[in-house]
């Protein structure tokens, strides 16, 4: 079974549209969004205007992760350009298939700092929790495309080991929920595991790393923003977005009811090849995350994940366009250049060598 399978909690999230129900005042709008994403690799290609020469590979590469955007995120690509740095993010390729030295399936060390099923944890202070198992996009170079997400808990009793041990161990303050996108799951799901997590007295501080502001900006409900501001923890809200294009105006919304209700926002994004590896581009994505009143927290290097060797940007590279951005911009619109190394004690910026 794919790991992106979905389960059965996704599919009951995500009814067929049915023209006659009520619109998403309802807070069912994002589920209809995410039911009516493009999932067939041949309407994607012929939807955009692109050869068809291409759909033959994207079919086949989408075998082993299967493709998935939501039209929201399709209406920012640019029709006819099969170079558009939004459609990088999600055509699979045939390129995809290589098998590439030092690329493999578990590329950050997660089977090892796995405690109890769901939870990681690999940082003094922290632990992060893979909520759900399914994203509303799928994007090629995800360092989870492998992620035996069939061992995480699916509902409430499977999360007791993992909440028994956040209890138990009073040095964790933060406790992270991620994935698959952890604002997928129901706001009923979503508000007990919080309850839970809140009653642990020693965790103040709660971190959601979730792309559905980006690519699935109608989940930004009301309702969603009642249950992130009711808790006694402090909640921030890391997104990720690699391209000033994907900051449009839906998901700009989003982003602004999120800022407006008082919920710290940050931004991480991975170098990608073809995607945001120039300065101009890295320079207009943090003007407009600033602007979005989003800080630029990390830039990654690209894990090395099997499939995804194409998108990788050397770090000398990457020194050199930060470089730029510092000569550009004040320091809190310069994104943090790190690295994930298996058992380091937390991100490992990637500097420049001193001179000497
Ligand atoms: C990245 C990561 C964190 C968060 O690291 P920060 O540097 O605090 O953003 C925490 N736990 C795990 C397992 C991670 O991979
Ligand atoms: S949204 Fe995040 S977890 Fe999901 S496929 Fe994209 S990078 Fe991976």
């Amino acid at each position: 079974m794919s790991p992106f399978e979905e389960t059965s909690e996704a599919r009951a999230l995500s009814p067929r549209p049915d023209p006659a129900a009520p619109p998403s005042s309802q807070g069912l709008g994002w589920k209809r969004a995410l039911a009516a994403a493009i999932r067939d690799p041949t309407e994607l290609i012929g939807t955009l205007g692109l050869s068809k020469a291409l759909i033959k590979p994207a079919r086949r590469a989408a075998t082993r992760f299967p493709l998935l955007v939501p039209r929201g995120f399709l209406a920012r690509m640019r029709r006819g350009d099969p170079a558009d740095p939004l459609l990088r993010q999600v055509l699979p390729l045939e390129r995809e298939e290589e098998e590439v030295p030092g690329y493999g399936s578990d590329p950050v060390g997660d089977a090892a700092a796995t405690c109890a099923p769901g939870l990681l944890r690999k940082y003094a202070g922290r632990a992060l929790l893979i909520a759900t198992a399914t994203c509303a996009m799928h994007c090629r170079y995800c360092f989870r495309r492998e992620y035996p997400y069939e061992t995480a808990p699916k509902g409430m009793a499977e999360w007791r080991p993992a909440l028994d041990q956040l209890a138990g161990d009073s040095s964790i303050q933060e406790v992270i929920l991620s994935g698959g996108d952890p604002l997928l799951l129901t706001d009923r799901a979503l508000d007990r595991l919080v309850r839970e997590i809140e009653v642990i007295p020693h965790v103040r501080q709660l971190r959601i790393h979730t792309r559905l502001p980006i690519v699935l900006p109608e989940r930004v409900t009301d309702a969603l923003l009642g249950i992130l501001c009711r808790f006694r923890l402090q909640t921030r809200i890391v997104v990720h977005a690699n391209h000033p294009a994907e900051l449009a105006d839906d998901c700009a919304g989003a982003l602004t009811k999120l800022a407006d209700a008082g919920i710290p926002l940050l931004n991480q994004a991975v170098l990608l090849r073809g995607v945001n590896d120039d300065p101009a581009t890295l320079f207009a994505l943090s003007q407009r995350l600033v602007d979005l009143r989003v800080l630029p927290y990390y830039l990654h290097q690209l894990d090395p994940v099997r499939g995804a060797a194409h998108f990788f940007v050397p770090e000398a590279r990457g020194i050199t366009l930060i470089d730029a951005l510092r000569r550009k911009l004040p320091g809190y619109a310069v994104p943090r250049y790190v690295r994930e190394e298996p058992g380091a004690p937390g991100k490992v910026e990637i500097l420049a060598p001193r001179p000497t």
